[in-house]
């Protein structure tokens, strides 16, 4: 379940501290380290996965899981009137820098598109 040597599993496994947010079996949510906005939450499954094109059709259930902590926490964070940002980014040319997967939601702020 856990990879040896991933900052998120060891973050899941409580051996790093972070700013939880939000917890149950399957998933773990915390601010991050260098916030891109004033809500910037990680939310991450505590199964070690590396990215979006590892996942398979049994991990349909954790990925929807996922989306809908995001919501929870853009409610609670009061994000949801002004609206909100869901970033999930898949290998290099995303930016994907660490490779366990996480969505990043982001609030408090006007964002602009596209991306760059
Ligand atoms: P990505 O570029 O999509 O892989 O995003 C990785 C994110 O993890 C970045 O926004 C980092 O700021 C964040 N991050 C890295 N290490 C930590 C940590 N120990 N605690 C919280 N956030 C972190």
């Amino acid at each position: 379940m856990s990879k040896a040597g991933c900052i998120f599993c060891k973050i899941a496994n409580k051996e790093i501290p972070a700013k939880i947010v939000f917890e149950n079996n399957q998933i773990l949510a915390f601010e991050d380290v260098r916030p891109q906005a004033p809500t910037h939450i990680l939310i991450i499954p505590k199964q070690h996965i590396e990215k979006i094109s590892d996942l398979t059709e049994s991990d349909t259930g954790m990925i929807g899981g996922l989306i809908v902590a995001a919501k929870d926490i853009a409610n609670k964070q009061a994000v949801e009137k002004s609206g909100y940002r869901i970033v999930l980014n898949c290998n290099k040319d995303a930016g994907q820098e660490v490779f366990h997967i996480h969505l990043h939601l982001l609030g408090g702020r006007k964002f602009t598109w596209p991306p760059g």
